[in-house]
Parts: structure tokens; C-alpha cells; sequence
């Protein structure tokens, strides 16, 4: 499964919030063995929002949009994915229910704008917050508020799958630009990716989709490449 990551929100584009829901859905759909092909931040404006969700919706299995859900006039993101969907925006009673029934609000407490989703979608609730997600098509609209993308995104998680991968890591200590030969090797010789990540050593990540491939591919790095002397120090 390859899919999309939207982050909505003019605070992520200033630096005035850091884009931490990207970077933990990254690491969960990683974890399920989803390929996630982009990461893109849009502003709080209804034509941004829905021109990349219909592009990626087009492009990908599914496109995650989290951040601009509340009643807000900043939070336009509703209106955006319907709109990429060639849809309305209406309440959704299913929706208000459920805020009546498990939230305990009435419906004259609930802000104009509250529960309102694109036509015909499946919402969301939202267990941590207010505001309710939804799921249009293949396009599934969460939260901006961590802790509430969180719990939401674990109601649906199980809709995202795909193959298993294995990751087996080696520290070089070498320059990266030492390595280039090794590292197009041992991608000839197995069946792997490698990806290089300069720190303090250089880290090699190996993945493969075969565990026991993973295993050779590291260990015929471990012997091709230099480490740190364990003994030194
Ligand atoms: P609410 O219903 O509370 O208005 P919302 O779904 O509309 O929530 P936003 O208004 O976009 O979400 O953002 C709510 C809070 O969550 C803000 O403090 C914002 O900075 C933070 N937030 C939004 N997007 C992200 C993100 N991608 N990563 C981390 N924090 C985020
Ligand atoms: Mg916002």
C-alpha cells in the first residue's frame, strides 16, 4: 500500500509548530509495512487543501489529511477535501449522535460548523477532542491536536497494511563518500535497499522484505566496511 500524508495548518508553514503528526504517521504506517510516497504541508485554504488531495488521491491507495477540523473560520479542511471530492459539506447526524450520546453535548451546545463533513462520509469520532474525522473514499481526514490524531488514527489503523519489512543497521566508521562503492555492492549482491545516514558514524540501514536477506546483506557490510574498534577507549 503506497499513501499520501497532508498536513494542514499555516502554524506548520511559520516554524511555529513543529510537524510531529507527520513524522509519527510516518513511523506507524512504517511499521504496518505502508509505503508512505509523500509528505506535504498546505496553508488553512480550502484550493490548496483540495487540489493535493486530489492529485494523491489519484496517485496513491490513501491519503491521510490531519490538522483544521474545528468550527473555527481558520479550519477549513472539510471544506477542502469535499471539494476534492467534488462533494458538499453537511452535518453529519451520525456524527452529532455520537457527540450527544458518548460526548455528552447537547446539540445546541455544539458551534455551528461542528460535525460538518463531506456528503456521504464515513465519520470519525473523536474520543480525546470534539471535532469528528471522516473517511471519504480512500481519503481519511483526522485531527490536528496530537493527541487526538492519535487515538483516531488507531480506530482506522488496521485499514493500512502492506508487506513486512526487516531492518538490520551497521555503523561505519568512514566517511559517506568512502562508502559509495560498498554500498552499490551489497545492493548488487542482495536483495535489499540501503539507505546511509551521516552522524557521528554513518549509519546503514538495510531493509528487505526477507529476513534472513537482511541478515546476510549487514553482515557482509559488517565485514566490508570499518567500525568502531570496540576495544579502543
Ligand atoms: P481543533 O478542533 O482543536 O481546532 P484541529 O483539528 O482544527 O483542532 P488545528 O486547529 O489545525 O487542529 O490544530 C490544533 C493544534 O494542533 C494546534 O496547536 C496545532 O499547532 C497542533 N497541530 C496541528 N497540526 C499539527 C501537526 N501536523 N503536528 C503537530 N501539531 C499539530
Ligand atoms: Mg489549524
Amino acid at each position: 500500500m503506497d499513501v499520501a500524508i497532508v498536513t494542514v495548518g499555516d502554524e506548520l508553514l511559520t516554524g511555529d509548530t513543529e510537524n510531529t503528526n507527520a513524522t509519527w504517521l510516518c513511523a506507524r504506517l512504517d511499521d504496518r509495512g505502508v509505503t508512505v510516497e509523500r509528505v506535504t504541508t498546505v496553508p488553512d485554504r480550502v484550493g490548496d487543501i483540495a487540489r493535493v488531495v486530489n492529485e494523491y488521491h489519484a496517485e496513491y491507495d490513501a491519503v491521510l489529511v490531519t490538522g483544521g477540523l474545528g468550527p473555527t473560520h481558520d479550519d477549513v479542511t472539510m471544506a477542502g477535501v469535499a471539494a476534492a471530492f467534488g462533494r458538499e459539506v453537511e452535518r453529519s447526524d451520525e456524527a452529532v449522535d455520537w457527540l450527544r450520546e458518548e460526548g455528552g453535548y447537547a446539540s445546541e451546545d455544539l458551534v455551528t460548523g461542528t460535525a460538518e463533513l463531506p456528503a456521504g462520509s464515513r465519520p470519525l469520532h473523536n474520543t480525546e477532542g470534539v471535532a469528528p474525522g471522516a473517511v471519504v473514499e480512500s481519503c481519511y481526514v483526522l485531527p490536528g491536536v496530537p493527541a487526538e490524531m492519535k487515538a483516531m488514527f488507531a480506530t482506522v489503523a488496521d485499514e493500512f497494511d502492506g508487506e513486512s519489512t526487516y531492518i538490520e543497521r551497521v555503523e561505519a566508521a568512514e566517511p559517506e563518500s568512502a562508502l559509495l562503492d560498498r554500498l552499490s555492492e551489497v545492493q548488487d549482491r542482495f536483495d535489499v535497499t540501503v539507505g546511509s545516514y551521516p552522524g557521528e558514524t554513518v549509519t546503514l540501514k538495510v531493509t528487505a522484505t526477507d529476513p534472513e536477506e537482511a541478515k546476510r546483506a549487514a553482515g557482509w557490510l559488517a565485514d566490508h566496511v570499518d567500525q568502531l574498534d570496540e576495544n579502543a577507549a
